[in-house]
């Protein structure tokens, strides 16, 4: 039997069958990925396809033999979905698409994804960015979570869904697509530098305040 993350691969509560959920970033999907998808999930006798609440799309109940080959033949990436790191990057719609939206969300999103998804960290670490103040990503609920504002973009810390949620505090704002980038490496920097293992950023915040944070921006 496969442990637990093993080849991508979670154990289901039946004890014998495998869910693996491919890196989606940002949820983006083509008509011909979710035709792949589903011709894997039909070929291999999956339970069940199920869009998960990080916006991949997990294919469960599948057989342990069957697990390279479905891979195989997905052909994408396998998302970091245990383990101390950073996980997929949420984002809504934002300029793109959304007509409320203020800054451009998923290009944001996506080169986020594209830089720290699968990162180690201390801690499990979420994100997200929404393009407008109505937060559709829940910005407020992720370790580090972006807002579109008209005059930029503001940076959220601290926030985590879990058996102890938290409410994010709000570190800085006003700052244009570079400036979020360079303003998140610092923060992942700083976490990682003063963290201890296995404690979220809203711990550390609780911890030490927001001054290791204040000074790498600072910096
Ligand atoms: S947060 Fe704003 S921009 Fe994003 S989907 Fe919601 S309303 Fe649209």
């Amino acid at each position: 039997m496969l442990k637990l993350g093993e080849k991508g691969a979670i154990l289901q509560r039946d004890k014998e069958t495998y869910a693996v959920a491919p890196h989606i970033p940002c949820g983006l999907v083509t008509p011909e990925l979710l035709r792949r998808i589903a011709d894997v999930a039909e070929k291999y006798e999956a339970h069940a396809v199920k869009i998960t609440g990080a916006t991949r799309i997990a294919i469960v109940g599948l057989k342990e033999e069957d697990i390279d080959a479905v891979w195989e033949e997905l052909g994408l990436a396998k998302g970091a979905a245990v383990g101390l790191c950073v996980r997929s990057v949420r984002a809504c719609p934002g300029t793109r698409f959304c007509k409320l939206g203020k800054q451009d969300a998923i290009g944001i999103g996506l080169q986020l994804d594209e830089r720290y998804h699968g990162m180690e960290l201390p801690g499990k670490f979420k994100m997200a960015v929404s393009g407008c103040n109505l937060n559709c990503a829940e910005s407020f609920v992720r370790d580090l979570g972006l807002v579109g504002k008209k005059d930029g973009w503001t940076v959220l810390v601290g926030g985590n869904v879990g058996p102890q949620p938290r409410i994010a505090r709000e570190l800085t704002g006003g700052l244009d697509d570079a400036g979020v980038l360079a303003a998140t490496e610092k923060i992942i920097e700083a976490y990682r530098e003063s963290a201890n293992k296995g404690e979220r950023l809203g711990k550390m915040i609780e911890r030490l305040g927001l001054e290791p944070l204040q000074a790498a921006l600072a910096s």
